[in-house]
């Protein structure tokens, strides 16, 4: 970086003094319950503990040894990537974190991740000049950065060919969305850019590097060397598209920037957390021309939360898109027969209504306009609002009960007003809820339902026609976006929910960790690969096996099917027999693992299970943590909570779109859109049965996981984790001990651990001998020497012992914390 003269010296000078201060004192980290970790130095050892007095206050403590984590020397405060800590333990990691932090350094390498921290302010990070800046650079030549991830993204795939992928993950409110939106900005723009100016040449930089250390000392952390590259030339673009003009984004670009808006309308809501909650994962594909302009784009979604529809805390909202009708739907409203306000509508007169900060007359028009760019009909986007309007009419259908408990609705207006929507006839759907047709032995019979039955019956309606008209708005959206091409090559963002343990943990998170655990075997396949490959270039023997990296034991434990049944399929064949319960599931689980604790040849370490406190429920062992998981609702939650009563007269509806939702259930086939939900379905199935057509809950995730799984092994991975700073939503402050919960369960804490086990600090021969030299004066004769035999001789000078550093063929390998005692030895001399 450049600083001037005289502030480089005095840098210096205030740097050594540090130093020299440093060195008086045997400075180490002390565990504390409400910091986590506090600075303090052993005043005396005595046996297995140690008397540390505490830099702030200057009290004495005695600690046990082995809770003390030795700190890295000042020169290493503010590194841009973790992985340049000399001694890496977890009270290094997050007081680096937190000092970058406090100083607006929300990003932060960490091996092959970039840490993210939500700065909960608007930061002047993301304008068009700092784009420019981050314009083929490589990681080193700014400081830690989205942007940054997003630039080697696209280089590797103009370079290589290769597919990309940027995996997001993090808490509620850690910043995913936001981080994803901005991956998008930096594409988008410099996708443009390849039509309209040759690339940028370097600018004089707005952000600066704020460790001087680091600078001076370039390749010591694990992936930086691992895979620099060349900076991409993007050829100038004769494609004559018509569509970009200088600085502007064409049509493509705005049309995948606006679906953002869309998605989180139907998608997001505010919660407790987090006032944008997006209630569903996703993984949106960039596709490129190769000549690096933007081809299409492509959304697959997941796991959509779909009950909050009809329920969610008090203190939450339904999805967006319910306040920002009422606010903004004008006659529309009156088209939708929506004549109430807000608390006039049972789904949403419960709960919050307004959320600080969101003006939702304004998003509506956000909304519409989005609706409009990316090319929705006015019809299409009447179809949306009458799937909203149909279930706020829903949840104000009153049913009440007879003597005999039998559910009867007493006004019919109401309903009248839902069928209308939905275009099905009234006596139909009322039957269909009330006393719907079942086979008895081998008639079919009316069965009268309970008020509870009925009313379950409407929410399930609810739930299924949200989810249903968002997946067709995910399709109509990529009906816009999605242009195939054989030549071209993708970045996809990855923005799904981390790992969950809550104060009670359900099928949701379940679902969520197995995801998390399938793409944690994913980052130790690929960090162990490329550690290998760089051991095996630089001809280092190392064994790398069995470090416990394989988490296959706990993912079959989820999902195996066959002899060795996993929970999902467990689950899915309890949901099919004849009284089964959540209890019964439950045994049923305990009952296949009875027999299966202890490890197995096969599976060492296969114990991954227990039974539960609860009695029902189990514990699972994932790499983050153990998590105990309560069953209750488990079948309702897996199953198709539908009546096949309703979901016929819904796939007869007379408007298209309904009908078109609700295909599957259809005795004939009704054609949906291209790559509609519809087409994944055979549609088989006579009259009555329905068994087999649809998949459950769990099916369905483990399919869309185990294609995305398969998508991201064809890509060249790239890892960003988002951390809550605090429980606040509030700048400024960083609570250490939920910091490190989270760099626990999102693996940068296994990263290091992984890291650890090699030789996670290297350096060039020439690099090295340049530095510490000093230590072996005399030691190298002057005039040229062959590199590694100037390491060599230096290495054996300097005393040390030779399970703690590596030769390779062009760098020097070395554990942990040896650096940090060779800066040490230097200092001295210095
Ligand atoms: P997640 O998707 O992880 O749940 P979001 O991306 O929605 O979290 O972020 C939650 C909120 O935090 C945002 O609405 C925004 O207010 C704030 N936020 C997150 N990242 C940033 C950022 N880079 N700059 C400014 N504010 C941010
Ligand atoms: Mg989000």
């Amino acid at each position: 970086m450049l600083l001037p003269r005289l502030s480089q010296s005095a840098e210096a000078a205030r740097a050594a003094a540090l130093q020299a201060e440093f060195n008086e004192k045997k400075w180490v980290w002390v565990p504390d319950d409400k910091e986590g970790y506090l600075a303090g130095w052993v005043n005396k050892e005595e046996g297995d503990f140690g008397e540390i007095i505490m830099a702030a206050g200057g009290d004495f403590r005695r600690v046990p040894l082995y809770a003390l984590s030795k700190m890295n020397p000042p020169k290493f405060d503010r590194v841009e990537d973790i992985a340049d800590l000399t001694f890496l333990n977890e009270a290094s990691v997050v007081h680096n974190l937190r000092l970058r932090y406090g100083s607006g350094a929300i990003y932060t390498y960490s091996g092959l991740f970039l840490v993210a921290i939500n700065p909960y302010q608007s930061l002047p990070l993301y304008s068009d000049a700092i784009i420019q800046q981050y314009r083929n650079k490589r990681r080193d030549e700014n400081p830690p950065h989205i942007f940054a991830v997003a630039e080697r993204a696209w280089v590797n795939m103009g370079e290589e060919r290769e597919n990309q992928s940027i995996l997001i993950t993090g808490e509620s409110g850690a910043g995913k969305t936001e981080s994803t939106k901005k991956v998008i900005q930096y594409l988008a723009a410099i996708a443009t850019d390849v039509h309209t100016s040759p690339p940028s040449h370097s600018r004089s930089p707005t952000l600066t590097s704020s460790s001087s250390f680091v600078s001076s000392m370039p390749t010591t952390g694990l992936p930086r060397n691992s895979s620099f590259r060349r900076a991409h030339n993007a050829s100038p673009s004769v494609s004559g598209s018509g569509l970009t003009a200088k600085g502007r984004l064409g049509l493509l670009e705005r049309q995948i920037l606006q679906a953002n808006p869309i998605l989180e309308a139907f998608g997001n809501a505010q919660t407790q957390r987090n006032n944008n909650s997006s209630r569903f994962g996703k993984f949106v594909r960039i596709t490129f021309a190769p000549d690096g302009s933007i081809a299409g784009a492509n959304i697959d979604w997941y796991l959509l939360e779909k009950s909050r529809v009809v329920v969610r805390s008090e203190a939450e909202r339904s999805f967006h898109v319910f306040y920002q009708l009422m606010a903004g739907g004008g006659t529309l409203k009156e088209s939708l027969l929506l004549g109430g306000a807000i608390e006039d509508y049972e789904y949403l007169n419960k709960s919050r209504r307004e959320v600080d900060g969101v003006d939702d007359l304004h998003e509506w028009s956000a909304l519409k306009s989005a609706l409009d760019i990316v090319g929705f009909t006015p019809a299409e986007q009447f179809d949306l609002f009458r799937i909203v309007a149909a279930i706020l009419h829903i949840g104000n259908i009153a049913i009440t009960s007879t003597r005999a408990d039998d559910a009867i609705m007493p006004d019919p207006s109401q309903a009248e007003r839902v069928c209308h929507l939905l275009g099905i006839p009234v006596a139909e759907f009322t039957r269909a809820v009330l006393r719907p047709r079942v086979l008895a032995g081998r008639e079919w019979v009316s069965q009268a339902r309970t008020r509870q039955q009925a009313l379950d019956e409407l929410s399930a309606l609810c739930k299924t026609l949200y989810e249903k008209s968002f997946g067709r708005l995910v399709d109509r959206i990529n009906e816009a976006l999605d242009r195939p091409s054989s030549r071209s090559t993708f970045i996809g963002v990855l923005d799904i929910a981390g790992f969950e343990i809550f104060e009670i943990n359900t099928y949701e998170q379940l679902l969520i960790n197995y995801t998390n655990e399938k793409l944690q075997q994913f980052f130790n396949h690929h960090m162990f690969v490329l550690e290998q490959e760089e051991y095996a270039r630089e001809g280092i023997h190392w064994d790398y096996v069995n470090f416990g990296l394989d988490l296959q034991p706990t993912i079959d434990l989820i999902e195996a099917t066959g002899n060795a049944i996993g929970i999902l399929s467990c689950l899915d064949e309890e949901c099919i027999m004849p009284k089964a319960t959540d209890l019964t599931f439950t045994n049923k689980l305990s009952g296949l693992w009875a027999g299966a604790t202890g490890e197995d040849d096969e599976h060492p370490g296969k114990q991954k299970y227990e039974p539960a406190r609860f009695a029902q429920g189990f514990l699972i062992q994932h790499y983050a943590a153990k998590v105990e998981y309560r069953t209750d609702g488990w079948l309702e939650k897996n199953k198709d909570p539908l009546n096949d009563n309703v979901t016929r007269v819904l796939a007869a509806s007379s408007e298209r779109y309904v009908a078109t939702l609700f295909a599957e259930y259809s005795d004939l086939p009704v054609s949906s859109g291209p790559g509609g939900p519809g087409n994944m379905f055979t549609v088989t199935k006579k009259r009555g049965l329905k068994k087999g057509a649809f998949r459950t809950v769990g099916q369905r995730h483990k399919e869309q996981l185990a294609s995305l799984m398969s998508q991201l092994q064809a890509t060249q991975p790239h890892f960003v984790r988002c951390i809550v700073p605090n429980g606040h939503k509030k700048p400024g402050r960083v609570d250490v001990p939920l910091v490190l919960d989270q760099l626990r369960c999102n693996g940068v804490l296994e990263g290091i651990r992984i890291a650890r086990l090699g030789y996670p600090n290297r350096l060039p021969f020439v690099e090295f001998r340049q530095r510490y030299e000093v230590l072996t004066p005399g030691i190298i004769p002057p005039g040229y020497m062959d590199g590694r035999e100037a390491c060599r001789r230096m290495v054996k000078t300097l005393d040390l012992d030779d399970s703690i550093y590596k030769i390779g063929t062009s760098k020097i390998f070395f554990k942990a914390g040896v650096l940090a005692e060779l800066e040490e030895r230097r200092d001295l001399l210095l």
